[in-house]
């Protein structure tokens, strides 16, 4: 089956072979006569899934034995307020915003803390990247948060700052959620990482946090019990009933990329699509990507048509010829194409050719 290729930018496409294996599961997981969605999370099969999943993840990520893995709920949205109840100890917190979410991440972790603007892009438009030399870190802030990949804005960190180097011992947290399983994660650099499923690994409802084990029992007295990081990691993210089905799914989406080659691979076919798309963009003299260079996101692709009149007629061409869900966010306008690890290189080729094309006729 031939399916159009999805270029959301969250949720977002999942590979085939992932939906295809879960399909042929939903109704007997394994001989055990059940769906994974009916079966108890204390059970011995959800215990192997969840294992699984765990340790796949590790290997493609090379987490290291001092980090634990918590799969959990709320989103990233919910770690924007999760984060500094855990992990801010009512203190002083400063932030690096460079796009929409680290934005929202700075506004609501107000709640909780003492947070403060370390540095912001919002002069270019949150096209660039603040340099990390030119960041005000406070001496005794409890973390620096940075969002790795801003998927509304298209931009991307393709390194990560070096605090240390910075001369700041404060650990950093990284909301990767939109990059995530796309480029390997330094972890010497990294106190905690938290990602939502529903851009790169897996259907919305799964929330991973992968944080270092220093980090743990330091929670507000407010923190819910469920959203207390310690408590999650002491009970195996079981605490409560986790999100049986996404976390099955993810499992199955690091099965998969564990096949096609890990994170090295998937790193090499991000280049491979995000190059063909930005330079047939700057080659066109007609569509516009406004993203420094140095920065440019693999994975979300803002462009611009010359003119608001023809979004439409875009969109429209777009769909009749399968190449779903190309509409740019309402903050920025114009298109955004996102290209996660489950695009293939064809679909990439596909959008191209569809843009030559409507150029062309409408250039
Ligand atoms: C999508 C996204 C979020 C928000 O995730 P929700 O699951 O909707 O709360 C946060 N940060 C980044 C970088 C995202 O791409």
């Amino acid at each position: 089956m031939k399916r159009p290729y999805n270029f959301s930018a969250g949720p977002a496409a999942l590979p085939q072979p992932v939906l295809e294996q879960a399909a042929a599961e939903m109704l007997d997981w394994h001989g055990s006569g059940m769906s994974v969605m009916e079966m108890s999370h204390r059970g011995r099969e959800f215990g192997e899934i969840l294992d699984q999943a765990e340790a796949d993840l590790r290997e493609l990520l090379a987490v290291p034995a001092h980090f634990k893995v918590l799969f959990m709920q709320g989103g990233g949205l919910g770690e924007n307020a999760i984060v500094p109840l855990n992990l801010s100890r009512g203190g002083l917190v400063d932030f690096v915003v460079t796009g929409s979410w680290s934005g929202k991440s700075y506004k609501e972790a107000a709640r909780y803390c003492n947070p403060a603007l370390a540095a912001s892009s919002e002069a270019s438009g949150y096209t660039s990247l603040p340099p990390p030399a030119t960041w005000r870190l406070r001496g005794g802030a409890s973390y620096v948060h940075v969002c790795t990949n801003e998927t509304i804005h298209g931009v991307e960190f393709q390194q990560l700052p070096d605090l240390r180097a910075l001369g700041c011992d404060a650990p950093l947290v990284i909301d990767c959620s939109s990059h995530i399983a796309s480029r390997p994660i330094d972890w010497s650099r990294v106190g905690l990482a938290f990602a939502g499923a529903q851009k790169n690994i897996g259907p919305a409802g799964v929330t991973l946090v992968i944080v270092r084990d220093d980090l743990l029992g330091h929670a507000l007295p407010v923190c819910p019990s469920a959203f207390d990081y310690r408590i999650v990691a002491d009970n195996r993210s079981m605490y409560n009933t986790p999100p049986t089905y996404g976390i099955y799914l993810a499992g199955l989406v690091f099965q998969w990329l564990k096949r096609e080659g890990g994170v090295a691979e998937m790193e090499r076919r991000a280049i491979e699509r995000s190059t063909l798309v930005y330079d047939f963009i700057d080659g066109s003299g007609w569509y516009v990507n406004r993203v420094d260079r140095s920065c440019r996101s693999r994975m979300n692709l803002p462009f611009f048509l010359p003119d608001d009149r023809l979004n439409e007629p875009f969109l429209a061409g777009a769909r009749e010829r399968g190449l779903l869900q190309l509409k740019g966010h309402k903050s920025v306008g114009g298109m955004r194409a996102s290209l996660y690890n489950a695009m293939p290189l064809d679909g990439a080729r596909a959008l191209v050719d569809y843009m030559r094309e409507f150029a062309a006729s409408h250039g």
